[in-house]
């Protein structure tokens, strides 16, 4: 396993329309080992999701945390060639995302709150599921990132995008305690 440096914003990798990984290549040795070191990079720094493109691999492969298992752990999901479909689109949720690739900043960004999500698994395996609230916060937030779109570009006020710190003295952060986390 190998901790991989992550692109951050200006690096042309990030603005990238990323390809389709073929299902017959899920479970050979190297999208199983881009999975591995994505998780590790991602625990290493903290965060709750992770693109391929982060770590320059413009690939339609994401890890999108924010829930947890029925016992209380975090739970994280492989999504590989991510469909989205917004479920209800009069109901946001706004919160200071940040993002690894942009380190040290947070901005303010109001997403569809319910989606149902198709993707693959990291074991080949076709998934369906709902999303919402956090979880599908992330999961936006991952799967823009394959189609080079980054937070900055849904920041709707500029007022509200300011430096962590900045942040957490003047702006309320905790105005939702699950905003705190960087993908
Ligand atoms: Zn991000």
């Amino acid at each position: 396993m190998a901790i991989l440096k992550v692109a951050r914003m200006g690096h042309p990798v990030l603005r990238q329309q990323c390809r389709p990984i073929d299902p017959e290549k899920i479970t050979g040795d190297e999208v199983q080992r881009l999975v591995r070191d994505m998780f590790e990079t991602m625990i290493e720094y903290n965060g709750v999701g992770l693109a391929a493109p982060q770590v320059h691999q413009p690939v339609r492969l994401a890890i999108a945390g924010g829930e947890t298992d029925q016992d209380g752990r975090p739970r994280f999901r492989v999504l590989i060639n991510p469909e989205i479909t917004v479920l209800d689109e009069e109901t946001k949720l706004g919160m200071y995302e940040g993002c690894l690739s942009i380190p040290g900043l947070r901005g303010w960004v109001e997403r569809p709150a319910r989606i149902r999500v198709k993707a693959y698994n990291e074991k080949g395996q076709r998934q369906e599921f709902v999303l919402d609230g956090f979880p599908a916060v992330v999961t936006q937030h991952e799967c823009d990132h394959l189609d080079g779109v980054l937070y900055v570009d849904r920041i709707t006020d500029t007022k509200r995008f300011a430096f962590e710190e900045e942040a957490e003295r003047f702006l309320d952060l905790a105005d939702d305690d699950v905003g705190d986390s960087e993908d």
